[in-house]
């Protein structure tokens, strides 16, 4: 059995450093392995940009008064690219520990790293309610920048009260005829500068202390029930949920140390509790979650790969 995982070693492309995710966290890393001439390969399952290719405006990340997702993470790309880095795109759909480094699994292929960056972001989290899996891709979906040219001159609902659900108000409002908010309290996450801007929207009616909690229709959505402070059944073509993230480690085999809710938890050089194993970005157990950080922690995850 030992001789067969050397022999699988050694058929393996072998890298110093494979990076799981491309979003800003992992194409920052790469930036700083590549130009400290280690050989990378980054993973990307869906796009490139992860999350941030979806804002269709980001006012926070210093040096762009104004930008969009897509630009801003079109340039990181495109400098990862000069360093360097090697793209595959490809899901990672295992990780385990060798003797020395580690075996990356995509589905059709085998790379060996002697150190691994886990750049993974998270995924949309659902609202588990009657409807929601039924109509999934047909009324309801998770990014508006990606659906919302379906519901032009149309009625739909965001769930959600925090800078994503903003930011999806601010796209469908521009395209859609009326755009229910829906928010569980009557305080939103939202920073004031999305929430003023969204407010001056006419088309938008604004629902507070209240819940969806069934998504309603024959082969597509039209109609959600809300109950709360507010108890109606309202007619709509779509129902974007914009209720936060929450992360999937599902593929790893190496046994990470996670808090509560599962987000990695490592030290302040990006090291998680097994040696050689970094993480950075969203997927990582922290407070604030921005581009800046997932870059900042990046380029900490990619220092951190080199020497020793
Ligand atoms: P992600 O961006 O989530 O990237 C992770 C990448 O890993 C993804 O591309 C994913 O496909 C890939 N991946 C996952 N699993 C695998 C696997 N098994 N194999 C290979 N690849 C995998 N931040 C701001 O600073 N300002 C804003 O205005 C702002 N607006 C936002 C608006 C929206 C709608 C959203 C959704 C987010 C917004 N954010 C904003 C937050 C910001 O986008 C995230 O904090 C940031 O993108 C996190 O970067 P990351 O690289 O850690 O993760």
């Amino acid at each position: 059995f030992g001789n067969l995982l050397i022999l699988r070693y050694y058929n393996c492309m072998r890298y110093n450093v494979a990076i799981l995710g491309g979003g800003p966290a992992g194409l920052s890393a790469g930036i700083f392995t590549t130009r400290a001439g280690l050989k990378t390969i980054c993973f990307e399952k869906l796009a490139i940009g992860g999350q941030a290719s979806l804002s269709h405006e980001i006012a926070n990340y210093p040096g762009f008064e104004n930008v969009s997702g897509f630009d801003l993470v079109e340039k990181m790309f495109n400098q990862a690219q000069v360093c360097g880095v090697e793209f595959n795109y490809s899901g990672v759909v295992g990780l385990s520990e060798l003797k020395s480094g580690f075996i990356i699994k995509t589905k059709s292929e085998e790379f060996t790293a002697e150190k691994v960056i886990i750049a993974t972001g998270a995924i949309p989290r659902k609202l588990n309610v009657p409807g929601e899996a039924k109509f999934m891709g047909k009324g309801v979906s998770y990014c508006a920048s990606c659906d919302g040219n379906f519901y032009k001159n149309k009625n739909v609902a965001v769930v959600g009260g925090g800078d994503s659900a903003l930011e999806y108000v601010e796209y469908l409002c521009k395209i859609c005829k009326k755009v229910y908010l829906i928010n569980r309290s009557e305080n939103f996450k939202a920073g004031e500068y999305k929430l003023n801007k969204a407010k001056k929207h006419k088309n938008l009616v604004v629902i507070t202390s209240s819940n969806v909690v069934e998504v309603k229709g024959k082969d597509s959505v039209e109609q959600i029930v809300v109950s709360g402070k507010e108890n109606c059944l309202l007619d709509v073509d779509g129902l974007f949920i914009a209720i936060g993230h929450e992360p999937d480690l599902s593929f790893l085999n190496v046994d990470l140390k996670t808090d509560k809710n599962g987000y990695i938890i490592v030290n302040e050089d990006m090291q998680t509790n097994v040696k050689n194993i970094f993480a950075c970005g969203d997927i990582v157990s922290k407070k604030f979650k921005q581009v800046i950080t997932a870059c900042a922690d990046g380029a900490i995850a990619g220092n951190s790969c080199i020497g020793g």
